[in-house]
């Protein structure tokens, strides 16, 4: 294992371990946020080297690892010599001024592509910026490319995508988890300082667990959807994944607020995130007890029992807390999940957007109703289908009190309970995945298995409450096979993303975890 560039927390661990580092050594590509703006400003690199690391580790690593389906390179090397320029000359800049990123392929991107991993949108550019994408441009940031992803979001290890399969740093003959498995897989590279992904029952947390780095999914509401393909409008969130605490309460900081293309964003105040580093205020944490029942792997278990450990010795008050509803919140969510699908997909007819089978180019297509058969026919794969004909059945007529009502009214206990929870915890902690990254074609040809491994993370958007999964040990799945990351999730009260990274924080600091990085 390598070991990434340090500062703050990590700086003071290399100290106390005793080894003496050079930066003169470090590769620009190791930097955090933090240490490359430092470094940005002292006018001790560019923003053009840095871009340059950047993409010479794309071009050197991103054939075996997959993680990108566009690379902007040519429009990220102009904006980086533009905010040199600007340096140079003493104008003000951006926040985020010449950090390069990736974002998700179904975050909308002007005169870019946009596909959402889906043949349907294959050569969709979009008119007009995401609110998170616009934000983050007007700071500085500089777009790498857009990374592959499930087919619109849906599925637990980027397989789904019509396009590629990306890889896991870690072991390439594993998945990195889904559906933003080509964001996560693109910050444990190496492969970019931060991503941004989308989460609807899991899709940050779980390929941050799966690849090692942080992954934050941030409360229903605090950051804009605008912009963002909808899988379930009631659900998806965008949010972070980056190598530490520190940056993820940087990005989140810069993407949150108010927007008015999104009525649903909220009004709630946005807090300077890395000031609750500094609170000494003791966290009391719920250990949720049916995160711990039949179907977790046993080394998964343990890992996360050692960082509990670890909690209690720097002063956590731990306690063990029940939330049986817990046993309803995956067919509660598939329900729901794949209603809002089924509905918001319908806006894809092969007329409207993207790939269109016509007489030109189709033989079966005689008249309109067949353009519309033949278009998604051709252009959805089969999870996309799968989920449209589970909605459609779920919402239909003689159905829809039977199902789609039913579990709307289970969620709102399953919320009720976490609310609850949270009147005598400030977060709740428990594993992000029962497992750790399985082996590419595993799970693919048994949805319903596929569907386990975000048991830990459907119940956070069904309450829409936010948290975080960060790195929190390694393990060996089989005796010959390579070191696997494992995450902790970290679940925290309505727009209390403070208190999340505030002890996010405090384990970071007392561990080690996240320095490694994958040997690529
Ligand atoms: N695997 C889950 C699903 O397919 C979650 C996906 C997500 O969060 N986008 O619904």
């Amino acid at each position: 294992m390598t070991e990434r560039a340090e500062s703050g927390n990590d700086r003071a661990k290399t100290e106390k371990m005793g080894t003496i580092k050079s930066d003169f050594f470090m590769e620009l590509y190791n930097l955090t946020i933090k240490q490359a703006q430092e470094k940005l400003s002292a006018k001790e690199i560019s923003a053009e080297d840095l871009t340059k690391a950047f993409i010479g580790r794309i071009e050197k690593n991103d054939s075996n690892i997959s993680a990108f389906l566009t690379r902007t390179f040519d429009n990220a090397l102009e904006q980086a010599k533009k905010i040199d320029k600007k340096r140079i000359q003493g104008e003000k800049l951006g926040g985020l001024a010449g950090i390069p990123m990736a974002v998700k392929d179904n975050i909308l991107t002007e005169e870019i592509k946009t596909t959402a991993g889906s043949k349907i949108l294959e050569n969709y550019i979009a008119p007009y910026d995401a609110t998170v994408f616009k934000i983050l441009k007007n700071q500085g940031a500089i777009l790498l490319g857009k990374t592959n992803l499930d087919e619109f979001a849906m599925g637990s290890s980027t397989e789904n995508s019509a396009f590629q399969e990306t890889k896991n740093p870690w072991d390439i003959n594993r998945v990195p988890g889904g559906s933003s498995g080509g964001s996560a897989a693109a910050v444990a590279a190496s492969e970019c300082i931060f991503a941004l992904g989308s989460d609807t029952g899991g899709s940050i947390r779980q390929p941050a667990s799966f690849c090692g780095v942080v992954g934050l999914k941030p409360t229903y509401g605090r950051v804009s959807r605008f912009g963002l393909i909808a899988y379930g409008s009631s659900l998806d969130q965008i949010g972070p994944i980056t190598k530490n605490i520190e940056d993820a309460a940087i990005v989140l900081k810069s993407i949150s607020g108010k927007d008015k293309f999104d009525s649903t964003s909220s009004n709630e105040k946005v807090s300077e995130y890395s000031d609750s580093f500094k609170s000494k205020e003791k966290i009391k944490i719920g250990i949720i007890k049916e995160y711990f029942a039949e179907g977790i792997n046993s080394d998964v278990k343990k890992t996360i029992q050692n960082a509990i450990e670890k909690l209690k010795e720097v002063g956590c008050e731990i306690e063990e807390v029940s939330l049986p509803m817990t046993e309803y919140a995956l067919p509660v969510y598939y329900l729901l999940a794949k209603s809002e699908c089924s509905t918001n997909l319908s806006r894809y007819d092969g007329v409207k957007y993207g790939y269109s089978a016509d007489k030109e180019n189709s033989e079966e297509v005689k008249n309109l109703i067949d353009a519309y058969f033949v278009s998604r026919e051709k252009g959805f794969g089969k999870e996309v289908k799968r989920s449209i004909m589970m909605g459609t059945y779920a919402l239909s007529a003689g159905y829809y009190d039977a199902y789609y009502l039913k579990a709307a009214k289970v969620r709102t206990l399953i919320k009720e309970e976490y609310q609850k929870a949270f009147q005598k915890f400030d977060c709740l902690i428990g594993p992000t995945a029962p497992t750790t990254a399985f082996k590419i074609g595993e799970k693919i040809e048994d949805p319903l298995t596929m569907y386990l491994s975000d048991i830990y993370t459907v119940p956070i958007n069904l309450a829409g409450l936010p948290a975080i999964s960060i790195p929190c040990g390694f393990v060996k799945p089989e005796e010959n096979s390579n070191e696997l990351p494992v995450g902790l999730q970290i679940i925290g009260n309505y727009f209390d993303e403070e208190k999340i990274l505030q002890l996010a924080n405090l384990y970071e600091k007392e561990t080690e975890w996240n320095l490694k990085n994958p040997k690529i």
